[in-house]
């Protein structure tokens, strides 16, 4: 068998370079590549150029971004939030200060400049107040990537479940792949109360679903550069990642907390009746607000009562705003059926009107509407389908019905008693 000439096989692959045209010799002839391998060398070589275009890319998104000032975000955000006040302007200035944070950051440092930490958000409050709403508006307001996690699916690396990579991954997605537009984009994580540690975990080896999720959240919350499986799904040694900087990622985490505010209460009601009952700030807001709406408990949360929840101190301590939501009453209900830009009702509105039909609810309907979702206890989120249920027979009939000029909805229909009249 004759020896394998070395200039038969490219230096980089083996592969046998005999048919291959193109093929390069070094200067003293004793190593080749194949052009298969000069692309890949150059595709390597490429990479190496990408992070002066990326950070490029970068600031060049950034100097794009347009942050309106904290009262134009509110009153963007009122077109679309009904009600929770408080929570819209808290956030409004929270969001204003991050993107403000993030301009500075890119541009040009002074040597006594002082890093602006990001704060991310804590929402509490009970299901369909809209948490995610809130959260899903700010990012289109500001024009950056949104993406909604629950925390509930996640579990540590290794175990069945979701990494928490795939949070960002879902971020990457919404920016269509764009690292550098996801870099700056907003993510929700949903159910936070529900990832608590458990004290009475006996695994002597790991707490699968507590703990260690919450270690690796606050690690992509503070800011990492984590590597994320561009296909999803579990890591595994051999895969290529995306790197993504979750520095600049804004995250507002929210959970319904439940019971909380009793919690508050006892902790409130022993400073009040403790023995040092000077403390003046406590004995100066409470009594009056207290009385006057137990809605406000959970203004006065303090990291001791999400302790409770079983989240760790490093987690909370990198929630610095935490701001809750009220619970929806019967007028602002009322209001998210008829105001905001796609209210329920002006949508189904539409959907007469293509059929030559002109759909009225009277306020006894609108109110009916709004009481049966509160018996619900699932807050906005049950109008819809309480709607849906109301309207089907009539979506059903009216296509084959003719000459019907106007639809009227009225309380005894919603509440089953009666049809929708046709005239
Ligand atoms: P949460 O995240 O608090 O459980 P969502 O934000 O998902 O609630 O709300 C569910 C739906 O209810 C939203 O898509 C929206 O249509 C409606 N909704 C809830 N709260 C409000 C609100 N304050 N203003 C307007 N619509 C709301």
């Amino acid at each position: 068998m004759s020896k394998k000439s070395k200039k038969n096989y490219c230096s980089f692959c083996g592969r046998s370079t005999e048919d291959l045209p193109d093929v390069i010799a070094s200067p003293n002839d004793d190593a080749f590549i194949c052009p298969e391998c000069v692309e890949i060398c150059h595709a390597m070589t490429d990479k190496t150029n990408l992070k002066d275009t990326g950070t490029k890319k970068k600031k060049e998104i950034i100097s794009n971004l347009k942050v309106p000032i904290p009262a134009e975000i509110k009153k963007k955000l009122d077109k679309y939030v009904i009600a929770q006040d408080g929570v819209k302007k808290t956030l409004s200035v929270a969001v204003h200060n991050h993107y403000k944070r993030l301009i500075h950051s890119a541009g040009k440092k002074k040597k006594n400049d002082v890093e602006i930490e990001k704060s991310n958000v804590l929402l509490l409050g009970k299901t369909g107040t809209g948490k995610t709403l809130v959260a899903k508006t700010l990012a289109k307001i500001l024009d950056v990537p949104f993406a909604i996690s629950d925390a509930t699916t996640l579990t540590e690396a290794g175990y069945v479940g979701e990494d928490v990579e795939n949070i960002i991954l879902r971020l990457v997605r919404a920016a269509d792949y764009n690292i550098e537009k996801a870099q700056i984009g907003i993510i929700y994580i949903d159910e936070i109360d529900k990832i608590g540690r458990r004290t009475d975990n006996v695994s002597i080896t790991r707490d699968v679903s507590g703990e260690g999720v919450q270690q690796a959240l606050l690690k992509i919350i503070e800011g990492t550069i984590a590597n994320i499986p561009p296909k999803g799904g579990r890591k595994h040694p051999e895969q290529e990642y995306l790197r993504v900087d979750t520095s600049n990622i804004l995250f507002i985490c929210g959970g319904a907390f439940v019971g909380i505010d009793q919690m508050i209460q006892r902790r409130i009601g022993t400073h009040v009746l403790g023995f040092h009952t000077d403390t003046k700030t406590d004995e100066d807001i409470l009594p009056e607000t207290l009385s006057e709406n137990m809605d406000n408990l959970t203004d006065f949360i303090e990291p001791e009562d999400l302790l409770h929840f079983g989240l760790i101190p490093e987690l909370i301590g990198r929630l610095p705003i935490a701001i809750s939501m009220r619970d929806l009453k019967k007028e602002d209900l009322i209001s998210i059926l008829t105001e905001p830009k796609n209210a329920l009702v002006k949508q189904f509105k539409q959907l007469f009107v293509m059929q030559g039909v002109k759909l009225h609810y009277t306020k006894g309907a609108l109110e009916a509407l709004a009481e049966k979702s509160i018996k619900r206890k699932t807050g906005a989120r049950g109008l819809r389908s309480i709607m849906e249920k109301i309207m089907m027979d009539v979506m059903y009939d009216l296509p084959s019905k003719k000459d019907i000029k106007i639809c009227t909805v009225d309380k005894n229909a919603v509440i089953g008693k009666a049809q929708p009249k046709f005239e």
